[in-house]
């Protein structure tokens, strides 16, 4: 049986594109996990203040952006 951790993904998420910008709901591809990282299938995310704070690019002005550290996979 083949991985899909080996395969890159198409994914939807939340992306922002440019400082000051509003979410946009996209599909994304993603990578496969380097050998010191896992692949976790994300159910739920939501966003807390350290997410709206990034959309103006606070503290590293880092574009595009998929916030989503408070999810659920
Ligand atoms: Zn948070």
């Amino acid at each position: 049986m083949e991985s899909s951790n080996r395969k890159v993904i198409t994914c939807k998420a939340a992306v922002v594109w440019k400082e000051g910008e509003m979410l946009k709901i996209e599909e994304i591809q993603v990578h496969p996990p380097n050998s010191n990282e896992v692949r976790i299938k994300m159910l739920f995310a939501s966003l807390c203040h350290s997410d709206i704070i990034t959309f103006n690019g606070f503290p590293i002005p880092l574009f595009p952006r998929v916030p989503r550290h408070e999810g659920v996979g």
